[in-house]
């Protein structure tokens, strides 16, 4: 990398107490609690607040609430654990699923809509993996508001974070971590699309809260946004990722176009067929049917189109019928995906079936971290050691509430469940207004040099051409099924990806609205996560949760029930470590519930 020839950057200097990157559901929630408690907050975010993925989120957001029949937070936690196969930490899932209910009660006070039961309390319908009774007949636990869940949230917790005064940096992106030498974080790097300007933003805790990393694939129902750039700043940062071999395919994404039709529909009724016409989701789990976990009906899917039994002239894809359902309910309950069927598959959902396809969805890996948010790292295998100066929430972290299977509607309890919990330890740990530390000039100095060379790369190969190699690899080698054999294939291709990267082209080096550039910096986010997850895959000789490997078909607790901790230690090296899963709840409250075998 050079930088000898380039001229010096103007940077414009600022200070808070905390400084949050990203606006989605995680980071809006985080916001509000940090402004509301007095902290000076800043929120960084590379598109405008109500514009992050977290406005797609259809289906809803669980909580024990029992509005529409028995519930109780400790079945949720049983199937979060059941869901989670047993990788998920059981102290974080306590927190989350007893803090759901207070949380879900502050969305309703801040205005977010519900939808309504007729008695005027938050509707709930029924999703995949919730049960009753531990394991018992389906649970009405996910509140909704309609089919637009996500983005009813969004707008209420972006109007409260005005409200209580935070302050946003909107189309800012952020580059990368400020670092101290013992590897504390103090601040971010960040660049101004609007006018080239590059800020510098000094901070006691920096929170990463930027999203998953769905577009490393090439079918993914994430937004062309989610490029895992909290990952990507953490690698480089010297931090481990946590499981990033689990990735969630998601049953019904449309089948040519990837966009998402909710778990809901499902909820409320809606059954997948083969091309035989047949319910096949009664062979596979006889009593969730289709209503089984996340990984299960993508599994079951693949196998009936593997076995010969898909629809449509390629028999490559599925059947989602909602038809039975009738005009009434398609329009109260499901007036979203009825459009989105019509227009990305031209299909009306009252009379025929939706073509859908397994597509990536979500990212059970990330950032690890703590309940309280704090990011931490293991080197000794048993121990944690907090990483001072930086917490993650959301998507981007892993802290680990849904191991190795996220349940549907669980993510966006994550979201507001663990931003509050983020904010609340800000609150008890820092002090408004303390003074920041000198830091060296070695601390923004990589990172500049960083946006130098993909400023002027001037190589043979355009990012695009890059990203795609890229996503075929990951579509093809990590996909729902694994072997050694395509793990390995996979990971001899991704590194020819990861070093094409070094030829590659940037159009214009201009510093403002500048999407080749800012692309190239998401795809150098991109390609991190993606060796990651496939070197986890590589060395994970099971199978559990997401993570199915035909040539070690069953979970082996015994040498497996542990998390992987993978850092990137070059350009194509890979250096794997474990952290154990918590076996323990955080009070009497509540069991550990012990690990059986998953059936549905
Ligand atoms: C189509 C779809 C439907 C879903 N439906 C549901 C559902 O019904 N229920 C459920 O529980 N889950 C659902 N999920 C999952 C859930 O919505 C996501 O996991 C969640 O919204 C992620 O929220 P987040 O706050 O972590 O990140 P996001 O909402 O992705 O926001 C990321 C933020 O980070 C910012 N950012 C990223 N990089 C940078 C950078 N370099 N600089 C500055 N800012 C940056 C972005 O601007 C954005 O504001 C769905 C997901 C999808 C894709």
């Amino acid at each position: 990398m050079s930088t000898a020839t380039q001229p010096a950057y103007k940077i414009v200097h600022h200070e808070y107490d905390v400084v949050v990157v990203g606006a989605g559901g995680a980071g809006l929630r985080a916001t509000v609690g940090l402004a509301q408690s007095g902290l000076k907050t800043a929120n960084i975010t590379k598109v405008f607040p109500t514009r992050s993925h977290t406005v797609a989120a259809q289906g809803g957001i669980s909580a024990a609430l029992g509005n529409m029949g028995a519930d109780d937070w400790r079945w949720h936690m049983y199937d979060t654990i059941k869901g989670s196969d047993w990788l998920g930490d059981q102290d974080a899932i306590q927190y989350m699923v007893r803090e759901a209910l207070p949380a879900i009660i502050e969305l309703e006070h801040w205005g977010v809509p519900f939808s309504r039961t007729p008695e005027g309390k938050i509707y709930q319908r029924p999703f995949g993996g919730m049960t009753t009774n531990f394991g018992g007949p389906p649970a009405q636990r996910t509140c909704a508001a309609a089919d637009r869940t996500g983005h009813a949230m969004l707008h209420t917790m972006y109007q409260q974070a005005l409200k209580a005064r935070a302050e946003f940096f909107i189309e800012y992106f952020a580059l990368d971590l400020l670092t101290d030498a013992d590897g504390s974080i103090h601040g971010v790097l960040a660049l101004d699309q609007s006018t080239g300007e590059l800020h510098r933003f000094r901070a006691h805790q920096v929170i990463l809260a930027t999203g998953g990393y769905g577009r490393a694939y090439f079918s993914a129902t994430s937004a062309h946004t989610c490029t895992g750039d909290g990952g990507g700043m953490a690698i480089r940062a010297g931090i481990p990722l946590q499981d990033m071999e689990f990735v969630q395919f998601h049953p019904t994404g449309i089948y040519g176009s990837g966009c998402l039709i909710t778990e809901g529909s499902r909820g409320e009724g809606g059954y997948l067929t083969n091309s035989n016409g047949e319910r096949f989701m009664e062979r596979y789990a006889p009593n969730a049917k289709d209503l089984a976990s996340r990984d299960v009906v993508s599994r079951s899917m693949t196998i009936e189109i593997r076995e010969g039994r898909g629809v449509g002239p390629e028999k490559d894809h599925i059947h989602l019928n909602l038809q039975h359902l009738g005009p009434e309910v398609l329009h109260k309950r499901l007036p979203g995906i009825s459009e989105t069927a019509k227009i990305f598959a031209n299909v009306d959902v009252t009379k025929e079936p939706i073509p859908v396809l397994p597509t990536v969805h979500y990212n059970m890996g990330g950032i690890p971290c703590n309940f309280h948010g704090e990011v931490v790292t293991c080197t000794d295998g048993k121990t944690d050691t907090v990483i001072p100066g930086l917490m993650a929430v959301g998507e981007a972290a892993c802290v680990s509430v849904h191991g190795a299977n996220r349940l549907g509607s669980n993510s966006l309890l994550d979201l507001v469940v663990f931003g509050r919990a983020a904010g609340l330890r800000c609150a008890d740990t820092l002090k408004a207004g303390q003074k920041h530390k000198t830091l060296p000039k070695e601390s923004e100095e990589k990172a500049l040099a960083r946006l130098d060379h993909l400023r002027y790369a001037k190589g043979a190969t355009p990012t695009s051409k890059i990203r795609l190699a890229m996503q075929k690899t990951m579509q093809q080698h990590a996909a729902v099924f694994r072997t050694t054999k395509s793990l390995d294939e996979g990971m001899v291709k991704l590194k020819d990806d990861i070093k094409l990267f070094d030829d590659v082209h940037v159009s214009d080096h201009s510093l403002v609205w500048n999407s080749d550039l800012i692309e190239t910096l998401e795809l150098d986010n991109l390609l991190g996560q993606a060796l990651l997850t496939m070197a986890g895959a590589q060395n994970r000789k099971e199978s559990r949760g997401a993570h199915a490997h035909e040539d070690f078909p069953e979970r082996d607790d015994q040498h497996w029930m542990k998390h992987t901790l993978a850092w990137r230690t070059a350009d194509t090296e890979v250096k794997i470590d474990y952290r154990p899963v918590h076996l323990y709840t955080l009070d009497t409250d509540a069991d550990v519930v012990p690990p059986k075998k998953r059936t549905y």
